[in-house]
């Protein structure tokens, strides 16, 4: 059976690889279905659609929004969203609009640490719209003041280092109806991922989410033991959720993870994009 990858990010976020050449690996590596969810952008959701038209790999058009719920940061993915919507346009954009003023002061703030970098470089870096902090990350290690950019996550840019700055994100209930509203389905990215959750509370977390709308979790990513994956296929089917699974694939800027197999093992059947494309198809009544 064919594998597939419904989480991967494009030069038009935090990516390397651009949205066809994200179809080219994909082929390549003779996938069944291949999603592109960059960070709040869907401007490479178009060179993705028509690049995969010459292609045999399905692909689906995405995004991922951090979203807040109770002074935590959820991941949000939106599957299959009509990236022509004005209402999810105009909420990605005031999110990047939160993200450059925190762009801004971290860039101050690493300034004031003794770090020479200006916006002006960190754009040059990244490219496309959404600037996050893998390409300051990037950056500070082609001015050699660090090794990799894992060093600088660890010492200046994670959550709770010196030079992190938070940004104002939406609250999870309005990515998931924005999501619904724009012809999408929402699916909790990660649930378990760095924060070493064991999986305690997850569940209550995601009858919550229930109720707010989410379609399902994402049950297949490189960073679970393989007792979280399973824990997550059962929470799934006792809640009636549906599943997905990704690997968060970014190209060179994150090379410990490949496509389609994360660190190496990962395998996700095609079955997954099936049954996810049946239900998305029943969500909107097409079928
Ligand atoms: P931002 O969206 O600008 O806040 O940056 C978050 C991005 O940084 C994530 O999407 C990952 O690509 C990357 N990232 C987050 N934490 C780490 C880490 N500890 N090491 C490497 N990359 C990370
Ligand atoms: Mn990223
Ligand atoms: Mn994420
Ligand atoms: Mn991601």
């Amino acid at each position: 059976m064919k594998k597939i990858d419904l989480h991967t990010h494009s030069t038009s976020s935090d990516g390397t690889l651009s949205p066809s050449a994200i179809i080219r690996m994909a082929e390549s590596l003779d996938l069944a279905a291949v999603a592109l969810t960059d960070h709040d952008t869907l401007d490479g959701i178009q060179e993705f659609l028509s690049a995969a038209k010459q292609s045999k790999v399905k692909a689906v058009p995405g995004v991922e929004i951090a979203s807040t719920w109770n002074l935590r940061e959820i991941h949000v993915l939106g599957l299959w969203v009509d990236h022509a919507n004005s209402e999810l346009g105009e909420l990605l954009k005031k999110i990047r609009g939160n993200r450059e003023k925190r762009n801004y002061e971290m860039l101050e703030g690493l300034r004031k640490s003794g770090f020479d970098i200006t916006l002006e470089e960190v754009k040059n870096e990244a490219g496309g719209d959404v600037i996050g902090r893998p390409h300051v990350a990037s950056l500070l290690v082609k001015k050699k003041y660090f090794k990799t950019i894992k060093d600088v996550f660890g010492s200046c840019l994670a959550r709770g280092a010196q030079n992190y700055v938070s940004r104002i994100l939406p609250e999870i209930a309005e990515v998931i109806s924005i999501i619904h509203n724009a012809g999408g389905i929402a699916i909790w990215a990660h649930p378990v991922h760095r924060n070493k959750s064991n999986c305690t509370n997850v569940k209550s977390d995601i009858i919550h989410f229930i109720s707010l709308g989410l379609d399902g979790i994402e049950a297949y990513y490189p960073e679970y033991s393989e007792k979280q994956h399973k824990m997550l296929l059962k929470y799934a089917s006792e809640l009636n959720l549906q599943i997905t699974g990704g690997t968060d694939f970014h190209g060179e800027i994150l090379p410990s993870i490949s496509m389609a197999t994360g660190r190496g093992n990962l395998s996700i059947p095609e079955t997954v994009y099936t049954e996810l494309k049946n239900y998305h198809l029943k969500q909107f009544k097409r079928l």
